[in-house]
């Protein structure tokens, strides 16, 4: 028998909880601490100073030497510096550890070597890390001994916002605002503020690490460059939802007590469509707590996967003709008095406020497409969105029969005076349970679904981080929240109830474009999303200027989330990433191309024809031998050519100093050439002996993990 696990005695054991607040800090100073929390303001610098104590004792009595502020710049990831806890010896030699309320709060890593998009010049170097106090601290374990991290935003001299968080802080801020005013005009006088809360259910491939050693591609791009199709792919459908294999099952349960002392909650596992692919979903949190935890569930999914030896692929399209990952954004906001503003009830059409607010959703999610699926685009992702695999690249909103059918009675009378129903599962067999059916069926095509209490954001990447698009969200659901508050705010009581009516016929009328309940991949929904006049962005580059235009300008500063200056950073950071990325991928191409697919090729040429002349001389038919010749040094040639095209394609972009006509360049030209490199070799692997192929295949890598 294998040790019994105590899931609630690890659960969060690596984390500094409120619990443990409670426990180590004076009556006073906790109760400060939980007042900044739950309502901002600051710590006072002698509480500061006694949290940081008792966050320092806690840390070293659980081995911890050091500290880090750690942070989320635009790179998509974390960052972390470390300081130990050692300070200057007395005269006798002693030293004691000491982490002061100061060194808590704020942090002053060089900010230089982060992106900016032009914010701050690199002799403006100071850049701050300011303590999250709302997300708690937590202890990192790894070769580098225990270190406490303390997450924080991350700001320039100026105050702006050098990260993925603060604006996220800043739009949880403003939905919340927003959203209390709505909850007031329908009486609900208790609650003080409106949490957005988020799930993410993370997608990610696990593969053999001797096999990914092997691979430059997996290496350097986290993407397979070249690869033709195994015999098999996904089309027998038998690994979604299959009996998890041993030793993907011994890495899921590792994966999963490492979370849970972290104080994620894991909930979730299974195998995903895709050979290799499988799912981790937590249960959700507050966003930013989200948005933390999250991160530490890409970063713990890499480090077990070492420890079993494999790898971990968060790439969001790891190999070509197989489904690739993303990360489906659950998301709803709740009063913090327990109401769901999500929450339809068993008859939504008497529900009035939760149809303001499903039809204030349906307002910004038109108004601001664009944005939204700006936020959802990555350089992996434009695999997905909008290339041949879905979810589309079109923003659009499922709600299901029953709320589609609520909507249509709002907008045609102006009234809904009935909600269909789910009424009971029949399944034919007298032996099994009886039970109630959802009113609603689900649809997985859609790229943002209403799903009971809440909406799933289903673009979003997996190897994002998910603060772009909360951050979107929040913001454009605040901009409608505010609209509407405003309109009926100044309406008498007792014309409220026809006032709320006519907002809600207006809101719908204007904006049931977006509603598409049908298949999101089909070629039909494409046309129609056309007539319909809905954005179809088909790349990350296309989408980057949605985060400027005056509509984005104007809704970011109303509610002080990005000001104009960090809106044009940040655009200017999208373009220079998309445009490294793809620098990287090509260059690893040619370097494969060059000195291990050609030669291997070249050497096998040389082979085949010493077969065919000795076959000749030997006086047998030498046919087969000399048409397979043919056909390699064929392919050999197109190779050869190509390669010399995506070169010279290269030198012309290095000559491009425009950010964004760079990346335009990368998408239009060297994305192509690249492509038209991947053909002839993919086809050289189905012609060439697999013992002479020089890396692992698709079938190798994806079957036998
Ligand atoms: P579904 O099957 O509808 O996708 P699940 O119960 O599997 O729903 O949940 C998927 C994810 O959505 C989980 O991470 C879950 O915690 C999260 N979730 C559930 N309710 C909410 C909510 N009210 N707000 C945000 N996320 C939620
Ligand atoms: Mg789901």
């Amino acid at each position: 028998m294998s040790e019994v696990l105590n899931v609630e005695e690890i659960f969060a054991s690596k984390v500094f909880t409120l619990g443990k607040m409670k426990e180590r800090l004076t009556r006073k100073v906790y109760q400060e601490v939980k007042s900044v929390m739950d309502h901002g303001g600051e710590l006072s610098k002698g509480a500061a100073d006694v949290v940081a104590k008792a966050m320092k004792d806690w840390a070293v009595e659980n081995g911890a030497t050091h500290y880090t502020h750690w942070f989320q710049p635009l790179t998509g990831i974390t960052a972390e510096k470390h300081d130990s806890f050692v300070t200057h010896p007395d005269e006798e030699g002693k030293m004691l550890m000491e982490f002061s309320g100061k060194e808590l709060i704020k942090g002053e890593p060089d900010a230089s070597s982060f992106p900016s998009g032009g914010l701050r010049a690199t002799f403006e170097a100071r850049g701050y890390t300011v303590w999250d106090i709302t997300s708690p601290a937590f202890l990192k374990e790894d070769a580098t001994g225990v270190i406490l991290c303390v997450p924080t935003a991350f700001c320039s001299y100026k105050g702006e916002a050098l990260d993925k968080k603060t604006p996220l802080l800043r739009s949880m801020e403003a939905v919340s605002q927003q959203a209390i005013r709505i909850v007031r005009l329908f009486g609900n006088k208790e609650a003080t503020k409106v949490v957005a809360s988020v799930g993410p259910e993370q997608e990610y491939f696990l593969v053999d690490r001797e096999k990914y050693l092997q691979r430059k591609d997996l290496i350097f791009a986290g993407r397979t460059l070249f690869g033709a199709p195994a015999p098999k792919g996904q089309e027998m459908e038998d690994h979604y939802f299959g009996t998890i294999r041993e030793r993907i099952g011994s890495y899921m349960k590792d994966l999963n007590v490492e979370l849970w002392k972290l104080g994620v909650t894991a909930k979730t596992q299974h195998n995903e469509v895709a050979p290799a692919q499988h799912e981790l979903a937590p249960i959700y949190e507050t966003a930013n707590i989200a948005v933390d935890h999250n991160q530490l569930v890409m970063e713990t999914m890499k480090k077990v996967a070492g420890r079993h030896g494999m790898t971990c692929l968060l790439h969001e399209k790891p190999f070509a003709g197989v489904n690739g990952s993303g990360k489906h954004n659950n998301w709803s906001l709740a009063t913090d008095n327990g109401v769901n503003m999500l929450d339809p009830g068993e008859t939504p059409n008497e529900n009035m406020q939760f149809l303001l607010v499903l039809a204030c959703i349906l307002k910004a999610v038109d108004t601001h497409a664009d944005l939204l699926r700006q936020s959802a685009a990555d350089v992996g992702n434009d695999h997905r969105l909008g290339a041949n695999e879905a979810p589309p690249a079109i923003i659009s909103v499922f709600l299901g029969e029953q709320l589609e059918d609520v909507v249509k009675q709002l907008v045609e009378t102006g009234m809904a005076d009935h909600a269909i129903q789910g009424g009971k599962l029949e399944t034919g067999v007298s032996t099994l349970p009886e039970t109630d059916k959802d009113a609603t069926d689900r649809n997985r095509t859609s790229p943002f679904a209403f799903t009971g209490n809440k909406f799933e954001f289903r673009m979003v990447g997996s190897s994002d981080s998910i603060a772009s698009p909360n951050t979107t969200l929040n913001a454009i659901v605040a901009e409608a929240f505010c609209e509407a508050a405003d309109e009926l705010e100044k309406v008498k009581e007792e014309d409220f109830e026809i006032a709320v009516h006519d907002l809600i016929k207006k809101y719908l009328t204007k904006h049931q474009r977006i509603i598409f309940n049908g298949n999101g991949y089909s070629d039909e929904w494409v046309k129609e999303a056309q007539r319909r006049g809905l954005p179809n962005i088909k790349s990350m580059v296309e989408a980057s200027s949605a985060l400027t235009t005056d509509k984005a300008i104007k809704l970011f500063e109303k509610f002080g989330i990005f000001t104009k200056a960090e809106l044009e950073s940040r655009e200017e950071v999208l373009y220079e990433t998309y445009s490294k990325s793809i620098n990287i991928e090509a260059l690893t191409m040619i370097d494969m191309a060059k000195k291990q697919y050609i030669p291997a090729v070249i050497k096998y040429t040389k082979t085949l024809a010493d077969t065919v002349i000795a076959v000749k001389e030997a006086g047998a038919d030498s046919s087969v031998q000399s048409a397979v010749l043919s056909e390699v040094t064929a392919k050999l040639a197109e190779s050869k050519k190509a390669l010399i095209a995506l070169e010279e394609t290269m030198a012309k972009a290095a000559a491009i100093e425009d950010q964004k006509e760079l990346a335009f360049f990368f998408k239009d030209k060297v994305h192509v050439a690249m492509d038209e490199l991947r053909a002839p070799i993919d086809a050289l692997e189905m012609l060439v002996d697999k013992k002479v192929w020089p890396v692992p295949s698709y079938g190798d890598l994806i079957f036998e993990v």
